[in-house]
């Protein structure tokens, strides 16, 4: 990056411009930065500016080969199932401690990746050293059971690591999905091979780094950035690979999950949304508004599970509406490294376009468009704050996963038809409920089909708390115990007297 104004930067913000400008990156494979053996790069995006930001060492299949390989090797060797839990829980904690420390830096370069804003990259930091300390904490005590018997017979049950897995993630929030798999993955004694998306890698790779430095024995960890449908296949497919989480589109977690068929790999997916967000008339309207604007504006929208149906009652539907627009038209689209900017671009072309075709499409569909809905400038891939009133759920801006800062806003007249009409999507990741009625607040989360539900708040999370998907948003659930397991299986043992 060059032409840059420093004034005013901190020192991790000036160590994440030379970190970046530091030349081409590589790949980590058994505690080795190492080109591909292709020689091939591809180049990362700065979305803002629709600028190159860095060259990158494409993975193929042979580099798969290798860090499947590496992988394996260290799984089985001392250096690494030989250790006692609480040095593999150090190893997590050192991770937390320099995620902290580097915390500016970090924040910087998924900022200049990915385009969102800096200040909210920043405020992340703090959770994503939390997910490495919640897991270290798991270590030392992933216990087994043991089984009622007679006196003959000796039942019990160890819980034991998966082997090696493979770690596939989107590019929106990349560090933080990057803690919800390694972290998780590593504290149950598995080893990885961890592939970011191609269009932000920078920052976990940075982190690699990090992680390198925390003495982290060689082959545990490999990152092997590359493009899906060459190294993200390949590693769907490798026969040496004994588990596979991804995150990623609907779409393709169904390839993921066909060729993980091959060798019959554990798999866990978390996928798309298009989750409902109810205000009855009861709620407390001015949090409820400002949290629904939140929703589906954090990280331009391109946020798993944004609030993109909001459900609200006829009774003050007119009022909600307007009121929503005029919270959203204060929105600042701007620089992600403008303090007061809470829009930054979105990832790329491709995905702005695909955004502004939705506009479209909802327009077309009859939907009303009360705000924004169109570009802003001519350089980097900004979109305003879109919304639209008056949509049937059975629209297709009410039906596809946009993912992007567009929100359609539905009418509903009584509790039974709003989870009806909720619970119509082929997703169910997320949901929220706005009321001060106890009793229906429990009704109502009941009834929605989604693997996570929030009561009178939309968006909060702890590393404690499990999120996955019903239907088509996935399998299986990242965070909290749910992700231990996840990440091992349990072995029975009968020992006869
Ligand atoms: P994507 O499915 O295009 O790509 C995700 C990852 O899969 C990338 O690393 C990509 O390189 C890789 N990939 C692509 N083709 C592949 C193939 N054939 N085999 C194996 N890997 C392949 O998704 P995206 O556009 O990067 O991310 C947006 C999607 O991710 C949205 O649908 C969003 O809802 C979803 N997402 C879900 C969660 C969740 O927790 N449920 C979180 C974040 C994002």
């Amino acid at each position: 990056i060059s032409d840059i104004n420093t004034t005013g930067f901190n020192s991790g913000q000036l160590r994440a411009l030379n970190w970046i400008n530091s030349g081409t990156k590589k790949l980590f494979i058994d505690g080795k930065w190492v080109d591909a053996q292709s020689g091939k790069t591809f180049a990362t995006e700065n979305p803002a500016t629709e600028q190159v930001l860095s060259e990158v060492s494409e993975a193929g299949e042979t580099d798969i080969d290798k860090a499947v390989a590496a992988a394996r090797q260290a799984f089985e060797s001392a250096a690494w199932s030989g250790i006692s839990p609480h040095q593999r829980a150090r190893y997590l904690m050192q991770i937390a401690d320099a995620i902290e420390s580097h915390g500016d830096e970090l924040a910087s370069i998924e900022s200049y990746d990915t385009g969102v804003p800096y200040t909210a990259s920043r405020q992340r930091i703090p959770h994503i050293a939390e997910t490495f300390r919640y897991y270290a904490g798991w270590v030392s005590k992933l216990y087994g059971t043991t089984n009622p018997s007679d006196d003959s017979r000796f039942i019990y049950m160890l819980r034991e690591p998966m082997g090696v897995c493979a770690l596939i993630n989107a590019w929106n929030v990349p560090l933080g999905m990057a803690a919800t798999k390694i972290a998780p993955a590593l504290a149950c004694g598995n080893t990885a091979v961890f592939k970011p998306a191609e269009q932000a890698p920078l920052s976990v790779l940075r982190l690699t780094e990090l992680i390198h430095e925390s003495g982290l024995p060689a082959g545990v960890l490999n990152v092997v950035p590359g493009l899906g449908p060459i190294a993200g296949a390949a590693m769907s497919a490798h026969t040496g690979i004994d588990k596979i989480a991804f995150t990623g589109s609907t779409v393709v977690g169904r390839h993921v999950l066909q060729s993980a068929a091959n060798n019959m790999k554990k798999v866990s997916l978390e996928l798309g949304g298009k989750s409902p967000n109810i205000i009855f008339p009861d709620a407390d309207l001015d949090s409820a508004i400002a949290a629904s604007v939140v929703s589906f504006c954090r990280n331009s929208g391109q946020i798993c599970s944004s609030g993109t149906r909001l459900f609200v009652h006829n009774e003050i539907y007119d009022m909600v509406v307007e009121q929503v627009c005029s919270v959203a038209e204060q929105y600042k689209v701007g620089q992600p490294f403008e303090a007061d900017t809470q829009l930054g671009p979105l990832i790329s072309r491709r995905q702005m376009d695909r955004v502004l075709s939705y506009v479209q499409e909802g327009t077309r569909e009859g939907a009303r468009l009360r705000l924004g809905g169109h570009r802003v400038g001519d350089v980097g891939y900004f979109v305003t704050p879109t919304i639209f009133s008056h949509v049937k759920n059975e629209m297709k801006i009410a039906q596809e996963e946009i993912f992007g800062p567009v929100l359609s806003i539905i009418p509903f007249s009584n509790e039974s038809e709003v989870i009806l009409k909720s619970n119509d999507s082929i997703y169910g990741l997320a949901a929220a409920v706005w009321t001060r009625d106890a009793s229906r607040a429990q009704r109502v989360s009941r009834a929605l089909k989604a693997g996570r539900v929030w009561i009178n708040t939309y968006g909060d999370a702890d590393p404690g708390m499990s999120i996955g998907g019903y239907k088509q948003s996935g399998i299986g659930r990242e965070y909290g115990a749910e992700s231990i397991d996840a990440y091992t299986q349990t072995k029975s043992v009968l020992m006869k007297f």
